[in-house]
């Protein structure tokens, strides 16, 4: 009974629980890790005990695959569910969990090859804070501290210098895998092309990962960012479509819709800062006080600007207010007030918005909010805004452009999870299609209005819409399909023969299960055919 009243407490009072609350506690957590990490960085980091963490992994898959059949359990690893950027809350517990998170350092950086070498669970603040003082970053990395590159290789990474460089995967150069009998394999795109290209989008459920080697770019320590208001969406359209494509694009690429018809583009270079003109313009956007990054670029919605950013600020303009999540959870924190006093407690920790979900909470994350990233071809953008806007009502809206590579050419073995790109899409003599994330986060317009909304219907629609028009969502979201819809959206035929040919059926979780949400959406979707249609 007390357990029921304080979820209710919990559930009901949430913004009064993470601003009090959540953020104080949030920020002695965050506090304790970051410490725990720092130590960890300076004085306990062991690369040369790398040899021994994969051994002690393989050791524990042996065992695994010493006891019969009917006594296993899927395997998966012990990085604590609510610790991961997932909205799912993957049910581990019925899972068998191999401790390995005790691989977390870099391990090498080779600037010949610019290649950095490292363990899984390092996370991106930390590759961050080791690749920039060297003048280096990850070729694609994630605006939040807490995700980890093997996560990002596993699932899917995408950054504002997608356009030129692709996705996450694309800039992995070898995976080192341990595989369901405890063999450990490093697998590059010569040496093993089917699991190479099987293992993104794969949810660790071809192999437990133990080492990475990831591309890395050189860096300067500005972004020169340049900010231009349009006001038509043919404009910012044909506008993004340009600076994408272009011979000499930017190195960062981005866009926020605020209105169906008016959008600010960022585009930013790399730059040094040498004379007092440039100085005058050195902007530290990631400071506690400053306005959230995407209410900074607000502003520019009636005039154009343009600014340099140190580097490491650029990186995390998001983090703060984990783009634009954090508005609904506190709707105040952006005001001056906060930001001075509270802005050096932002953003609430993710850990501990999971660790305090409820299943209440749980279930408002997919009812009355949309968290969804959404990888579509440039040619279906305008009408992906209309779609989001007639189902969900709801901006801003973020968009990044990425290439979409189809490695099919080099052989069968190159063709992943990913659908290819349709000759409409493609980029004449490459192996690539022009793609953009649309990021959709937030409360759709009839939810704060009040009225009843049916979000997995509409959720369904829009799942539908991305696959009529060739694309795919990220699977950190919760989705909606069947497993028979998700078949038809992703190429499952190379990752199904990857499962046979190195053992892991039984082994590993099925792909669709390891990612449809925990909670059963079909009954949910069930319960709101009594509410009025949209
Ligand atoms: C609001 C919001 C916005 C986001 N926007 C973006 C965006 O713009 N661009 C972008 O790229 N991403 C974005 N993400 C999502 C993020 O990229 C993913 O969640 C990503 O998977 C990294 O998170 P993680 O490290 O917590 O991964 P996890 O959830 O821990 O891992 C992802 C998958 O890989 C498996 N896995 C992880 N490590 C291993 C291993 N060592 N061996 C075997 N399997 C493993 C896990 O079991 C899991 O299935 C966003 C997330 C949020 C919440």
């Amino acid at each position: 009974m007390w357990k029921d009243f304080f979820f209710q407490l919990l559930t009901k009072h949430r913004t009064l629980v993470l601003a009090g609350i959540g953020l104080p506690v949030g920020t002695v957590f965050d506090a304790v890790l970051r410490l725990r990490n720092l130590y960890y960085e300076k004085f306990a980091s062991a690369p040369e005990e790398h040899a021994q963490r994969v051994a002690s992994v393989q050791s524990q898959v042996q065992r695994w695959a010493s006891v019969p059949p009917n006594e296993r359990k899927p395997m998966c690893t012990d990085r604590k569910t609510w610790m991961n950027l997932s909205t799912r809350f993957a049910p581990k517990h019925t899972w068998h969990r191999i401790k390995m998170s005790g691989l977390r350092d870099v391990l090498s950086l080779d600037e010949d090859s610019q290649v950095v070498h490292v363990e899984p669970f390092v996370t991106v603040g930390q590759i961050t804070r080791y690749l920039l003082p060297r003048g280096y970053m990850l070729a694609v990395t994630l605006e939040i501290e807490e995700a980890t590159v093997g996560g990002l290789a596993m699932a899917v990474g995408m950054t504002t210098h997608s356009h030129k460089v692709g996705l996450f995967q694309e800039n992995v150069k070898a995976y080192e895998v341990v595989l369901a009998d405890g063999t450990l394999v490093r697998a590059t795109a010569e040496s093993h092309p089917d699991l190479f290209y099987a293992l993104p989008w794969s949810h660790g459920t071809l192999g437990m990962l133990v080492g990475l080697s990831l591309r890395v770019i050189p860096v300067k320590p500005y972004v020169h960012m340049k900010y231009t208001p349009t006001y038509s969406q043919a404009e910012y359209c044909e506008r993004i479509r340009e600076l994408s494509c272009a011979a000499d694009a930017p190195d960062f690429v981005e866009a926020t819709v605020y209105q169906k018809d008016r959008a600010v583009i960022m585009c930013g270079r790399f730059a040094e800062v040498t004379e007092d003109a440039q100085r005058r313009k050195i902007n530290k956007i990631g400071l506690p006080h400053k306005p959230w990054f995407y209410k900074h670029v607000e502003q520019f919605l009636d005039h154009e600007g343009e600014e340099y950013i140190p580097l490491p600020h650029y990186l995390m303009r998001h983090n703060r207010s984990i783009f634009w999540v954090v508005a609904d959870m506190i709707p105040q924190g952006n005001h001056p007030l906060f930001r001075a006093l509270l802005g050096w407690m932002m953003p609430p920790k993710i850990a501990f918005l999971k660790f305090s979900t409820t299943p209440m909470v749980r279930k408002m994350t997919f009812t009355l909010q949309v968290f969804q990233d959404i990888v579509l071809p440039m040619s279906a953008m305008s009408r992906a805004v209309d779609k989001v806007d007639e189902l969900f009502q709801m901006y801003p809206l973020l968009i990044y452009p990425s290439r979409v590579y189809d490695h099919r050419a080099e052989g069968l073995a190159g063709g992943g999870q990913l659908p290819p790109p349709r000759p409409q899409d493609r980029i004449p003599n490459t192996n690539y299609g022009m793609y953009f994330d649309l990021g959709v986060y937030g409360v759709p317009g009839p939810i704060k209005k009040g009225k009843p909304f049916r979000t997995v219907h509409a959720m369904r629609e829009m799942e539908s819409f991305t696959q009529q028009v060739g694309g795919f969502p990220f699977l950190y979201a919760d989705t909606f399909m069947t497993r028979e819809e998700f078949e038809q959206m992703f190429d499952l035929s190379l990752y199904r023969a990857v499962r046979r040919k190195y053992h892991a059926e039984g082994a590993f979780p099925d792909l669709y299960d390891k990612i449809k949400p925990e909670v059963d959406v079909f009954a949910v979707l069930e319960e709101e055919k009594s509410f009025p249609v949209n």
